[in-house]
């Protein structure tokens, strides 16, 4: 049995019936437009009044929150570094397309329209980023960077500095909530050498694209998502192209992750028989952890029967596969560790037909003036290095923001304790600090994929509410700090 928050009696969203009446009928003297309170309501909010909650990071998951929070009444501002909202997805490499499909992404209160591509493009996904912190009327803070922030015990509030375009801005919220992304602090190996190279290298994050690489030699290191995309982008682009893969990689080709793993309830068939986001994202969720990889583990059999012959190919060109470490597959690592593997939109197929070449199982040992040194004593020639080698937890946004002491107090982010391959146990049963009380009074993390920041947005959104209305908020099994990061 699952039980779920869906609102708060006496504080419940105004929709339908309880909508606002947006025109004021009759005959007022000195009447405000909508435009002209709303420009008040942003010049004040963060100056002259202090928001109750600072969302950091105006990604799709802060702007989902934000949206929930300003439904629900809850004063909020939302701060991001980037000139437009929108613009942490613009900003990734050009090739870049959505790797899970439009019923999986919708965004809360607004979905897609029903022509909206299965895999949309990053930059239209910026553009709708853009257009839903508008039309939703959100406080979105955009060219702001919050330097610091610390927690005052005794006044039971943050100060933050910001610097909005240039000018520094002190805020003070009761609630401070980091949606800074899973994906968003790169981590880089530190290679030997790496000053000496002569050629260009730089993070996936910062890879704008395969052009002008045409005839070059280049090399991508890692062998994930990101890796893949971008070996298939130089390739497509003329390049002469190695990906190095130091350990194995989970590769679910996406037409069959679609149809064995998510066509039950997100696709165009489920939609006919009746299944809405709402249920199906309550459906999902409704599953224990605990007990969610034995769910997994026999849709990734058949995955693997169905595809035999392409993860043959795979295997014979060397490529180093893995299902997990119990076979459970791909939901259970994104959820364990949120690395390690690739939803297959066609890179794959080059790896196996060594038009992208593969050095497997070795690790770099040094980056020399024009090339890769690899631990089986080969060289790589290079003109290119990209490293696609992921990014840091959560929680190094909470020693970067605020500090190692309240990052070490929090401690690691994600994962619930599986004892699997960079998910460590003890057994936590939820994902560590996301969308709960934290150890540290006032703080919360908010982040994930679309499918995630939709869903359990909701539920911090409440716990925030309630906070504001003083709602008694007991936390019931606080869940202890076992690993810092
Ligand atoms: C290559 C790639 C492909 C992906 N594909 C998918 C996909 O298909 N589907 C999916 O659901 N997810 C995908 N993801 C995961 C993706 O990262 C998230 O869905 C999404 O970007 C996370 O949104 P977010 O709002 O949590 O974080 P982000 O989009 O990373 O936004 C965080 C924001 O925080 C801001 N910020 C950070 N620090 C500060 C500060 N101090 N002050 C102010 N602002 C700050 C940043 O500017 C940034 O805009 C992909 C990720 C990568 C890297």
């Amino acid at each position: 049995m699952l039980t779920a928050l869906t609102e708060l009696k006496g504080f419940e969203e105004k929709q339908g019936a309880t909508r606002e009446n947006g025109a004021e009928h009759g005959a007022h003297r000195h009447r405000k437009s909508w435009l002209e309170r709303k420009s008040r309501e942003e010049a004040e909010l963060g100056y002259e009044k202090q928001p109750y909650c600072i969302v950091i990071g105006g990604g799709q998951g802060g702007i989902g929150l934000g949206a929930r929070l300003k439904r629900l009444g809850v004063p909020t501002i939302i701060i991001d570094k980037h000139e437009r909202p929108g613009d942490a997805w613009r900003e990734r490499y050009k090739s870049l397309c959505l790797h899970d499909p439009v019923w999986y992404d919708h965004m809360p209160y607004l979905p897609f329209p029903d022509h909206w591509p299965v895999f949309a493009p990053k930059d239209k996904i910026g553009d709708w980023l853009e257009m839903y912190a508008k039309v939703m009327e959100l406080n979105y803070w955009s060219s702001s960077e919050c330097k610091r922030a610390a927690y005052d015990p005794i006044t039971e509030e943050w100060t933050l500095l910001v610097d909005r375009d240039g000018q520094t801005v002190t805020l003070r919220p009761k609630q401070l909530i980091l949606a800074t992304g899973m994906s968003g602090i790169p981590s880089i190996p530190e290679y030997p050498g790496a000053s000496s190279f002569a050629g260009v290298q730089h993070h996936s994050s910062r890879h704008p694209g395969g052009e002008g690489f045409a005839g070059k030699r280049c090399v991508v290191i890692g062998s994930n998502n990101s890796a893949h995309d971008i070996c298939a982008d130089l390739w497509e682009h003329g390049a002469n192209v190695t990906m190095v893969q130091r350990s194995s990689t989970h590769i679910v080709k996406s037409e069959t992750l679609m149809e064995l793993a998510l066509g039950g309830l997100y696709s165009e068939k489920a939609l006919s028989a009746g299944m809405t986001t709402e249920k199906a994202d309550l459906t999902f969720a409704s599953i224990p952890y605990r007990i969610m990889a034995d769910f997994q583990i026999p849709v990734y059999a058949q995955v693997a029967e169905r595809d035999a012959d392409f993860y043959e190919r795979l295997t014979k060109a060397g490529f180093m596969l893995d299902f997990g470490d119990d076979n459970s597959g791909l939901f259970m690592k994104y959820l364990r560790r949120g690395s390690g593997y690739y939803i297959d939109v066609g890179a794959a197929e080059l790896v196996a037909s060594g038009e992208v070449k593969l050095k497997s199982a070795v690790d770099v040992v040094e980056i020399k003036e024009h090339a890769v040194l690899l631990s089986d004593g080969s060289e790589l020639p290079a003109d290119l290095i990209v490293y696609a080698t992921g990014y840091g937890s959560m929680n190094g946004w909470a020693a970067k923001i605020l500090s190692q002491d309240v990052a070490d107090k929090v401690g690691k982010c994600w994962g619930f304790g599986s004892d699997t391959k960079k998910d460590p146990g003890p057994w936590e049963g939820e994902l560590r600090n996301m969308w709960k009380p934290t150890q540290q009074d006032a703080l919360w993390f908010h982040g994930g994929n679309l499918h995630q920041s939709r869903h359990y947005s909701l539920y911090l959104a409440l716990q925030l509410k309630a906070r504001l209305e003083g709602i008694p908020t007991p936390v019931y099994g606080m869940g202890e700090v076992h690993h810092t990061s």
